[in-house]
């Protein structure tokens, strides 16, 4: 009977549990916090990701560690990797917990990013507006997420206030300064890498964002084929350079028809949630797969996927569950503004059923603002 503990109990433990059932795994996740929600059905602990009595009882009943959540302290991940197996590697998280390191990885792989900066002080910002001109976008180097720590300088005016709120992080978690893209597209690539070095990608994902969350993912995204290979080859670039195990997903603006990376997450992502129904293998399967020495499943697709993200509350499942290729996803959490509590998957045999589908489930959650974007894009071809 083989456990994989998860540190951090939110919805990717919960699902990476569920796809984990199939295989016989057992599992034991550990959460700093009471209600974490992965523990509605999977045995877990709570302490803090520091406290080392509460590791230690976590690496004695598990035989692989991952995670669900990449900000899991990089001591306490080195710290089990010394005791247990541990993937994706501590050295891969550490780098990707950090969008300098992350940033300076993707530009030394001759990955195109947004010019960047590192800032220290005020003078530092001052002189990285001079260099980067504006909008800038100042965001923390750690502990950042769906769009958290973040402030956008649109003209001069707005340096006080950007300082005001992030500069006193700079001596902690660190800032940096990035040119603010005015992009056409976001795609992610989820891809997933095996012990033995085996690369698999699913296909590209376009998605939307609202107050810097994701709303709404489209799965395959109507990319060209050349966007696509150059997009999923910067993906295994940086997947070889980290020597990464397990599933992750890179952030990718579109602009002028040139790609730059955002960032990358070290871990299954929220717009990989459509291949639980869109494809032959999901991500949360695959990730599994990879951090147990597995063959990895196949990555391609079934149809044409639409993942829409509940932020805050869940609307009524009733619309979705009517629809033939309708997909609920309950996280089992309390409402909280900001919190992703949910989501549904649409998954069509055709891009116009699928389109279908949305007008008729935008209309019944009055969501047409979430779905209309996805839409757009569907009509365009
Ligand atoms: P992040 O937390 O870096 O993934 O940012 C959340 C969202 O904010 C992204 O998905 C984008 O929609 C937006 N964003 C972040 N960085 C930039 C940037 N440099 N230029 C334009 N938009 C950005």
């Amino acid at each position: 009977m083989t456990t994989v503990g998860i540190l951090g109990g939110g919805q990717l433990a919960r699902m990476l549990a569920l796809s984990g059932a199939p295989l016989g795994l057992r599992f034991l996740v550990l959460d700093s916090t009471a209600d974490a929600c992965a523990a509605q059905f999977v045995p877990s602990l709570q302490a803090d990701y520091r406290d080392q009595p509460a590791l230690a009882e976590f690496a004695s009943r598990i035989d692989v560690a991952t995670f669900d959540f990449e900000n899991v302290p990089a001591e306490s991940a080195q710290w089990l990797a010394e005791r247990i197996p541990v993937f994706p590697s501590p050295r891969a998280l550490a780098i990707a917990q950090d969008r300098l390191a992350e940033k300076s990885l993707f530009r030394e792989l001759g990955i195109g990013t947004p010019d960047f900066v590192d800032i220290d002080s005020r003078d530092s910002l001052l002189a990285a507006i001079e260099k980067i001109g504006m909008p800038a976008i100042l965001k923390t180097r750690r502990l950042g997420y769906d769009g958290k720590g973040q402030f956008r300088i649109k003209s001069q005016a707005d340096i006080d206030a950007a300082w005001e709120s992030l500069g006193s992080q700079a001596s902690s978690v660190g800032l940096i300064l990035e040119a603010f893209v005015p992009f056409q597209r976001e795609l992610s690539v989820v891809a997933v890498r095996g012990k033995d070095g085996e690369f698999r990608a699913w296909p590209i994902t376009e998605n939307w964002h609202e107050s810097g969350v994701l709303s709404a993912s489209l799965a395959p995204a109507t990319v060209d084929e050349a966007l696509a290979a150059a997009a999923i080859a910067n993906a295994r670039r940086v997947a070889e350079a980290l020597d990464y195990v397990g599933v992750f997903a890179l952030e990718l603006f579109v602009h002028e028809g040139r790609l730059l990376a955002n960032e990358m997450a070290p871990r299954v992502h929220n717009s990989g949630h459509w291949t639980i129904e869109g494809a032959e293998t999901s991500q949360f399967e695959n990730h599994l797969r990879a951090v147990l020495g597995l063959p990895l499943g196949n990555t391609r697709s079934i149809g044409e996927s639409c993942m829409l993200n509940w932020i805050g509350r869940l609307p009524s499942a009733e619309p979705i569950l009517a629809e033939a290729c309708g997909h609920w996803h309950d996280y089992g959490k309390t409402s909280r503004v900001g919190r992703k509590v949910g989501h549904a998957t649409l998954r069509a045999g055709t891009r116009a059923e699928l389109a279908e589908a949305l007008v008729r489930v935008g209309d019944a959650l009055e969501r047409t603002g979430q779905v209309q974007p996805v839409l757009d894009r569907l009509s365009q071809g």
